[in-house]
C-alpha cells in the first residue's frame, strides 16, 4: 500500500437483493474489496415492477447507472389516486420533469429483473466485487464476528459484513435472536400484461392507485412502457405464502376486484392464466439495534417496509450509500463505531416509513363513511403530495455529511 493511501478493507455481504447488490457497488466505489455470497443461482430471474423514487435514482446515477436504468425505465407523468368504482380523481401529484426539477433526479417505474440485472452487471464489471451466487450462508455467530459458513461448509471472513439477506434474515437472526414476522392480514396479487393487450383501456402513463373497501389495485408501466405492472391489495387471512413466484389462480384475482372500475376490471382481465402471483405480505416492528461488533443490516434484514408507500427497496438503496459513507476512509478499529453511526443515521427514517406504510394500508382501504372524509382531506391537497415531498428529497449521498 503506497504511504498515506487508505487501508483497504474487505466486506461480506450476505444476499444480492436490489439492498446488496448498490450496498456492494458503494462500498466497492467507497474502496472496499467485496464478496457477495447469494443463494440464486441467477440474478434477477424473478419480480415484477418495482417505482425507484428520487431519493433511491439520486443514489443509482451517483453508482453510474443513469445511463443503464433510463434505457430501461419508464417515467410516470404523475401518481394519480381514484375511486376505486366511478373512477374519480381524488389526489394527483405530478412526477415527471417535474420531479426531476424539483428533485434533481426522476421518478422511474421498472422492472424489478432490469434494476437487478443492471446492478448486477455494474458489480461483475467492478474488479473490488466477487459475486458468489448459488451459495447459501448457514450460519454466522452472533457476536458480531465478521464471518460466515456456507451450506458447502467453507468459511469465509471479512473485515466487515453486512447481511442484506431480506425479511427472514439469517445474520438478523444470528445477531439479535429469533422473531417471527407478523402476518398483516393482506395479500398482494401481482402480474404483468403486455401494452398492446390493453389498448384502448385507457392506462393512464402515470403511477395509478385505486382505493376501495378493504382493498386497493395500483398499475403502471415498466420496461420503457412495453409491458403494464399491477398489484392488487386485498385484505385476506387465508394465504400466507410469500414468494415472487406463488402462483395464484387469475379466477380468484378477478373475483376480488370484481365490481371495480372498467379499467381495472380490463387489466385483471387481461391477467395471464399461467402468470398471476400472490404474496401474502409480513412485517415488523422497528429494531432497536441493527449492528454489533463488525457485522450489520441492511434493507428488509433490518426493516421490512410494505408496498403501500413504494419504498422498501428504495430505503435499501438509501442505507447501502449511507453505509459506505460511514465505512470510506475510517481505520479497521473504528468499523464498529462506524456502523454505529450509520444505523444512528438510518434508523429514525426507516422507522417512520415502515409506519407511514402500515398506516396507509389501512388508509387506502377504508369504508364509507370514512373513506368519504377521507377523499376529502386528499382532494384539498394534503397528505400525498406533502409526504411525497419530504420523502423525496432526503440526500443519502450527504447524510453521513450533514447527519
Ligand atoms: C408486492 C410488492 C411490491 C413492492 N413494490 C415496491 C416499490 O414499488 N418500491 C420499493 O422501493 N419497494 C417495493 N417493495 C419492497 C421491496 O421489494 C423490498 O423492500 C426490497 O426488495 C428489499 O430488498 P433487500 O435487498 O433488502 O431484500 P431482498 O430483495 O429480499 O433480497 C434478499 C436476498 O438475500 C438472499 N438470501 C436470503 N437468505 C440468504 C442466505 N441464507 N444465503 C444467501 N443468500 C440469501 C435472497 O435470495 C435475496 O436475493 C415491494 C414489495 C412487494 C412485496
Amino acid at each position: 500500500m503506497a504511504a498515506g493511501a487508505p487501508p483497504v478493507f474487505s466486506a461480506l455481504v450476505v444476499g444480492a437483493g436490489v439492498g446488496g447488490l448498490t450496498a456492494a457497488l458503494a462500498l466497492a466505489q467507497a474502496g472496499l474489496s467485496v464478496t457477495v455470497v447469494e443463494q440464486a443461482k441467477t440474478l434477477g430471474e424473478v419480480g415484477a415492477g418495482v417505482q425507484v423514487s428520487p431519493n433511491a435514482t439520486r443514489v443509482l446515477f451517483h453508482l453510474g447507472l443513469e445511463a443503464g436504468l433510463s434505457a430501461l425505465a419508464f417515467r410516470p407523468e404523475a401518481v394519480e389516486a381514484r375511486d376505486w368504482q366511478r373512477g374519480q380523481e381524488i389526489s394527483r401529484v405530478p412526477l415527471g420533469e417535474a420531479a426531476r426539477e424539483r428533485y434533481g433526479s426522476p421518478y422511474f417505474h421498472i422492472h424489478r429483473a432490469d434494476l437487478v440485472s443492471v446492478l448486477g452487471q455494474a458489480c461483475r464489471a467492478e474488479p473490488r466485487i466477487t459475486l458468489r451466487l448459488g451459495e447459501t450462508v448457514a450460519a454466522c455467530p452472533g457476536d458480531g464476528t465478521p464471518s460466515l459458513v456456507l451450506a458447502s461448509g467453507e468459511r469465509l471472513e471479512a473485515d466487515v459484513m453486512v447481511g442484506a439477506d431480506g425479511l427472514r434474515s439469517l445474520v438478523r437472526e444470528a445477531l439479535f435472536g429469533p422473531a417471527t414476522p407478523r402476518f398483516t392480514g393482506n395479500v398482494a396479487w401481482r402480474g404483468l400484461i403486455p401494452a398492446e393487450r390493453l389498448e384502448g383501456a385507457d392506462i393512464r402513463p402515470v403511477a395509478a392507485l385505486w382505493m376501495g373497501p378493504g382493498a386497493h389495485f395500483v398499475h403502471y408501466y415498466v420496461r420503457g412502457g412495453t409491458l403494464v405492472n399491477f398489484v392488487g391489495v386485498v385484505e385476506r387471512e387465508d394465504w400466507r405464502e410469500e414468494s415472487w413466484s406463488s402462483r395464484g389462480e387469475a379466477a380468484d384475482l378477478r373475483r376480488d376486484f370484481a365490481g371495480w372500475h372498467p379499467t381495472v376490471q380490463r387489466i385483471v382481465e387481461a391477467a395471464p392464466e399461467d402468470a398471476c402471483f400472490r404474496w401474502a405480505l409480513f412485517d415488523r416492528d422497528p429494531l432497536q439495534r441493527w449492528s454489533r461488533g463488525a457485522v450489520t443490516l441492511l434493507g428488509d434484514a433490518c426493516h421490512p417496509t410494505l408496498p403501500f408507500m413504494a419504498q422498501g427497496a428504495c430505503m435499501a438503496i438509501e442505507d447501502a450509500a449511507v453505509l459506505a459513507a460511514c465505512l470510506s476512509g475510517c481505520s479497521r478499529n473504528d468499523i464498529p463505531a462506524a456502523l454505529s453511526r450509520y444505523e444512528d443515521l438510518r434508523r429514525r427514517r426507516t422507522a417512520g416509513i415502515q409506519a407511514g406504510s402500515r398506516r396507509n394500508a389501512s388508509i387506502y382501504h377504508l369504508r364509507p363513511p370514512f373513506s368519504w372524509a377521507r377523499n376529502q382531506v386528499m382532494k384539498a391537497g394534503l397528505g400525498m403530495g406533502a409526504a411525497m415531498d419530504g420523502l423525496y428529497r432526503y440526500d443519502a449521498l450527504s447524510a453521513a455529511d450533514t447527519g
